[in-house]
């Protein structure tokens, strides 16, 4: 039976593919180690890994041919980039990475220390680390949770499709534990009210931001998560509108992301604040629209300017003609309300096509760009804004 771990270590120092083999079979891998390019393929085909580590250089290739190789055989299997080459070099074979659409989960560079690299390859569901509220708080006060950026491709553009957005996604920059992604914190904060706070600096962060990259040429919009629990004070729309401006921001470069069952749980209370908040001048959007218990009465009574489908549609929607159903179902409600369309979750030009051909207005997804630290931001915007130009033409 074939194990549900799989590595690829494509190494050609023995030390190094003996350390990470050891790692990664404590782990629970199975490990299989490449040291030449002749034999990469094969081993690549028979083994079918779920994460890959790469070393930059050995003999008979280099990382970045395996990389457009892997990019070839559309590979979705996350990808570690280790090098003793200098963290430039390491940042661009991630970024070209990136461009060509592979998932690219972080970098290692030699000598790197066991706790480093278990932190970056411990599948989510053997993490030794598991946060409480304490550790939250500290993170909070500390500064560690910091936004990272996913763009957003708008197809409806008046020049052509372009990045006009990005979609602020919070990370944990842990001191000893690496980055933690949100489905390991987001819930404790949910539950400890903490939420507030961690909104608080997203928006806070995501403001200066804007306001940089304004100043460097580049004018995007950032939409930010809005858990059901923020949107129950009714001073909220004030605060917020006050922190943005504060930052030297503009509410009008704001999307606010509510989950539909979030928006519905108190009708009358949310309506009062979701309309206040678009009297300031924010942006709503109703993220994962299909997957909530909401009415379409209430959507049409909500004052949503985008409905955004549910990756779990998107996901599925070349292989399942119900998928394409609800696809097409939502472009059409949301037209009919008003609202534009965005479709999230797209990792694949046949995906892509797909919703483009159905009219959605923006798509988000691995296959437009994975969220990056806000540094590697304005590249990547302006790869994947290449790339769309190219598609058009
Ligand atoms: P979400 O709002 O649905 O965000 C989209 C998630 O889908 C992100 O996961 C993103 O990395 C992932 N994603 C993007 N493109 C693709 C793709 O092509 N394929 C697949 N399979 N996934 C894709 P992430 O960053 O792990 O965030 C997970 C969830 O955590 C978010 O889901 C959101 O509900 C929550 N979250 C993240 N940041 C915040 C925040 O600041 N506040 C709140 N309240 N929730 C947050
Ligand atoms: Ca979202
Ligand atoms: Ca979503």
């Amino acid at each position: 039976m074939r194990h549900s771990e799989r590595l690829l270590v494509v190494d050609d120092t023995p030390g190094v593919c003996d350390l990470i083999r050891d790692v990664a079979e404590d782990l629970g891998y199975e490990v299989q180690v490449v040291m030449s390019r002749d034999d990469f393929e094969t081993v690549f085909t028979a083994i079918d890994p779920t994460l890959i580590t790469l070393d930059l250089q050995f003999p008979g290739g280099d990382g970045v041919e395996i990389l457009r190789y892997l990019a070839d055989q559309g590979c979705a299997a996350p990808i570690v980039v280790i090098s003793g080459f200098d963290t430039r070099v390491v940042s661009s074979a991630m970024r070209i990475g990136q461009t060509h659409g592979l998932r690219m989960l972080g970098s290692l560079r030699k000598p790197f220390s066991i706790q480093d690299l278990e932190n970056l390859i411990a599948p989510i569901g053997v993490r030794t680390f598991k946060p409480g509220a304490a550790d939250l708080r500290e993170a909070l006060d500390q500064g560690d949770i910091l936004p990272f950026f996913q763009p957003k491709a708008c197809l409806v553009h008046p020049g052509g499709p372009a990045i006009c957005e990005a979609e602020a996604l919070a990370r944990w920059q842990h001191p000893q534990h690496g980055l933690i992604e949100p489905a390991q914190f987001i819930p404790l904060a949910e539950s400890t009210g903490m939420i507030l706070p961690l909104t608080w600096t997203m928006v806070e962060q995501s403001a200066r931001q804007l306001v940089q990259w304004r100043a460097e040429g580049l004018h995007l919009s950032v939409a930010v998560n809005i858990a059901p629990a923020v949107i129950q004070d009714l001073d909220y729309p004030d605060r917020l509108a006050a922190l943005v401006e504060r930052a030297g921001a503009s509410p009008e470069w704001f999307t606010l992301e509510v989950t539909e069952s979030g928006a519905m749980r108190d009708s009358e209370r949310a309506m009062d604040i979701l309309t206040r908040l678009r009297l300031k001048g924010f942006n709503l959007s109703c993220d994962d629209f299909g997957t909530g218990y909401s009415s379409l009465v209430q959507l049409y009574r909500m004052p949503f300017c985008e409905l955004k489908i549910d990756r779990s549609f998107v996901v599925d929607c070349i292989d399942q003609p119900e998928a394409r159903v609800i696809i097409r179902a939502s472009i059409e409600l949301g037209h009919n309300l008003g609202l534009t369309v965005c479709a999230e979750g797209v990792e694949t030009q046949d995906v892509f096509d797909y919703l483009h051909a159905q009219g959605c207005d923006s798509i988000q997804g691995y296959h437009v760009g994975y969220p990056v630290p806000a540094t590697d931001l304005p590249e990547l915007v302006r790869e994947a804004s290449r790339r769309l130009l190219e598609i058009e033409s």
